[in-house]
């Protein structure tokens, strides 16, 4: 046999742009025996025994055809829990998708669109796939978004992003700061996403009726326990909610599955499951912010479902390594100014007691 020839140069063949993009890396997902994994913000608790009925039931009837493109039936459970009706509602494959769509939909002038230097990193790679210019606000000393530090000329940006509460920090800004944005860009949408929204900072939504320019993100991969479902939507006007079905209908017709559409919309159908386990994990983040507190950490006061946390002593990347040498995983970043933190996921009480004995002999 002859030998396979020699690959090419990949670049070749790549569109210019892709050259000089820089993928957004999540968070690692390594299968280790016993691994406590609070890297990635995961829920510690299993989705709904009801969603994985409804799965189960998805999976064993119609897959042959084609899911409905439109997601009706989700997006009108999305409007029953959020106090809306159906043509409000948005529902992507994530709200990776979904903000990817919105980006695209609606920050493409040609202007910088503001965001906070410190928040979800996936932004600026969105920002470099569509030729957007981002405008990176510092966080303030306190690691806060100050909604004072986002007033621009009329007209002078794209519009503005902000995650709620923020991420990596977990901060919340006020509904008051919310709106001070909306009225300073009326002419701009304002994207709050608020993937830990349910965590303990206030929704936006009610916002909704009286800002055109509002769009709010939230995701089912959290508060829900389905980051493997790969559920997200978005809430805002009809005008807002039409450009994103635009851009969907341009690209992807069937974003979610069958079985997506039916474990998300038993979701929020499941009240008392998704109440029992948010307030399990706002028990957890406390109790576990207090004993972090204790072994001599900084932490910030979180409304998410993770903490973001430094120590006065300790270098954070050496903690994350020895804390991996042990089956514990937890994420940090190198980007200048936060490389002295460590973002840890709040997990079960079982996993949080773990973290913190290890932690305690780490600093002894
Ligand atoms: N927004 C923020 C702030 C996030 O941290 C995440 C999770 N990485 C997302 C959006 C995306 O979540 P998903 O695509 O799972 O809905």
């Amino acid at each position: 046999m002859s030998a396979l020839p020699q690959a090419e140069p990949t670049s070749r063949f790549w569109s210019p742009q892709i050259c000089s993009l820089v993928p957004y890396v999540p968070g690692e997902q390594p299968r280790i025996e016993g691994l406590v994994k609070l890297n990635t913000n995961e829920n510690p608790y299993p989705p709904s025994p009801r969603v994985i009925e409804a799965i189960a039931r998805a999976a064993s009837e119609g897959l042959q055809l084609y899911p409905d493109p439109s997601s009706s039936a989700l997006r009108g459970a999305i409007a029953t829990a959020c106090g809306t009706t159906l043509d409000h509602v948005f529902a992507g494959n994530g709200s990776d998708e979904v903000l990817a769509l919105a980006f695209h939909a609606f920050f493409r002038h040609g202007m910088p669109l503001l965001m906070p230097d410190i928040s979800y990193s996936f932004y600026r790679v969105y920002c470099d796939l569509y030729g957007i210019e981002p405008e990176c606000v510092p966080l303030d000393a306190q690691m806060r978004v100050d909604v004072s530090d986002y007033a621009r000329a009329s007209g002078q940006v794209s519009g503005v992003v902000i995650a709620n509460p923020n991420a990596p920090t977990g901060i919340a800004l006020p509904l008051a700061d919310i709106e001070r944005l909306l009225l300073a860009h009326p002419g701009r949408v304002v994207l709050v996403d608020e993937a830990y929204v349910d965590f303990g900072a206030e929704s936006a939504l009610a916002l909704v009726d009286r800002h055109p320019n509002l769009l709010v993100v939230q995701t089912l991969s959290k508060s829900r326990s389905l980051a493997g479902l790969r559920v997200g939507f978005a809430i805002g006007q009809r005008h807002l909610v039409e450009a994103l079905e635009r851009v969907k209908d341009s690209f992807n017709s069937y974003p979610l599955d069958r079985v997506a559409q039916a474990g998300a919309q038993a979701a929020f159908e499941d009240v008392a499951h998704f109440e029992r386990t948010r307030r399990a994990v706002i028990d957890s983040r406390d109790t576990l912010a207090a004993a972090l507190a204790r072994l001599g950490f900084e932490v910030l006061p979180s409304a998410a479902n993770f903490l973001f946390v430094r120590h006065r002593a300790h270098d954070a990347a050496m903690l994350a390594a020895r804390l991996r040498a042990q089956a514990i995983l937890v994420r940090h970043f190198r980007i200048p100014r936060i490389e002295q933190y460590l973002r840890i996921t709040v997990g079960t009480p079982a996993q949080c007691d773990r973290l913190v004995a290890v932690m305690a002999q780490l600093l002894a």
